[in-house]
């Protein structure tokens, strides 16, 4: 019986949204009806009364829990035939979720209203809404910014552009107290609807706010020509005659923001033969050299264009303060010691701030899951001057016999 009753919170809440019902709700199925009201008697005491039609014998319940909390509904009047129940275990300023069962020889009928335990001289009335919107990796972000309101509850649907129905962000759960949303979503044209209904004191006061939004919302810097444009002629491929082409570093969790494990990418990774050798892409000076990854190195090289790439799990043959032409050695690539495969992982970061300042710092920052200048965010765990290396793979091979 209970878990057949959240449906029917669901499906009220839904009609009490859309058909802009004050209070008293009311939920039907076949010929039994009931219906909930809720009066403020004062800051602590709430008046429900049921109502019923369709059977002559029904008995109630009251339930309630606060809203947002996600606890269990907690009982506050257990089955009578008494409709009207006066409870004086209510706060002031309070937002809760109200539930009457109605138990009736012909069968068993729920209902559930939202309601803001606040003085209607102390409503501070919802007058507007707009939204914030932003790409966040794979997700769009949505902010509510409601303009006034003193119990705002929201919901969040978004279609692709083209299809016929809003999808609720959670249809299980579709109201929430928090203005925040983040929904996974695949690339392309979206509109985004944000709806906030205030639920102060038994008014009901909506707005809707809309939006078109595109995902990604703009291509990163990283993969933008930008970058790439002034290098591709000058850089050169990071492997002398290149990666075994039968691993796309592009696709398969080689490429740049792939998953790993609650973290991205932060790199591609070229598959290669051990002894392959890695080459300078372009002139600078090797500045750090440690263990990186199952008995694999790394090698930092700061540039003279003052970006910096870290040349990672191969075997060093270049020491701390090594001046690198475009094309010297920097070592070679040798397996893991996990699962024994050997590739370069390779990671580029440009070195200058939004503000063309230069930046410092180590490469890999595990509290930066948020912060990234030229790179969609994800979570990379890396310096905030990350780069898109992708467009490396179309650098020229070096090739020699
Ligand atoms: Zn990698």
């Amino acid at each position: 019986m209970k878990k057949d009753y959240s449906k029917k919170i669901t499906t009220s809440v839904l009609i009490v949204m859309i058909l802009w019902t004050l209070v008293p709700v009311t939920a039907q199925t076949g010929e039994l009806k009931v219906s909930l009201g809720v009066e403020r008697i004062n800051a602590n005491t709430l008046q429900l009364t049921a109502d019923s039609a369709g059977a002559n014998n029904f008995s109630y319940r009251f339930d309630m829990r606060i809203m947002g909390t996600g606890e269990d509904y907690t009982i506050i009047r257990d089955f009578s035939s008494e409709p009207i129940f006066t409870w004086g275990g209510a706060r002031d300023g309070e937002l809760y979720e109200i539930v009457v069962h109605g138990v009736s020889e012909q069968g068993y009928i729920g209902c559930y209203c939202v309601f803001g335990n606040t003085d209607h001289s102390a409503i501070n009335l919802l007058t507007g809404l707009n939204m914030e919107i932003h790409a966040e990796g794979n997700a769009v972000h949505v902010t509510a910014v409601p303009q006034g309101g003193t119990h705002v509850i929201y919901a969040l649907q978004y279609r692709k552009v083209g299809d016929n129905n809003y999808n609720e962000l959670n249809a299980s759960n579709p109201y929430q107290v928090s203005p925040s949303f983040i929904k996974p979503l695949d690339n392309g044209d979206y509109e985004i609807v944000v709806h906030a209904i205030d639920m102060a004191g038994g008014l009901i006061t909506y707005y809707g706010a809309y939006r078109p939004f595109t995902l990604p919302a703009e291509e990163s810097p990283g993969t933008d020509p930008h970058f790439w444009e002034s290098r591709k002629s000058t850089w050169i491929h990071p492997l002398k005659n290149g990666w075994d082409m039968r691993h796309d570093p592009t696709i398969g969790g080689r490429q740049f923001g792939a998953p790993r494990g609650n973290s991205a990418h932060a790199g591609i990774d070229f598959i290669a033969d051990p002894g392959t050798q890695v080459i300078a892409m372009t002139d600078g000076t090797v500045i750090n050299i440690y263990n990186f990854y199952a008995g694999t190195q790394a090698v930092e090289v700061k540039n003279t264009d003052g970006t910096v790439i870290r040349y990672g799990e191969i075997n060093p043959q270049v020491n701390i303060g090594t001046a690198v032409k475009q094309g010297d050695l920097i070592g070679c690539i040798i397996p893991n010691n996990l699962d024994g495969l050997s590739m370069l992982h390779l990671e580029i970061y440009l070195g200058f701030d939004k503000n063309n300042q230069v930046v410092t710092g180590p490469l890999t920052q595990v509290s930066n899951s948020t912060e990234y200048w030229y790179v969609l965010m994800r979570n990379y765990l890396r310096r905030a001057d990350l780069i898109d290396p992708t467009e490396a793979k179309d650098l020229t091979i070096k090739y020699s016999p």
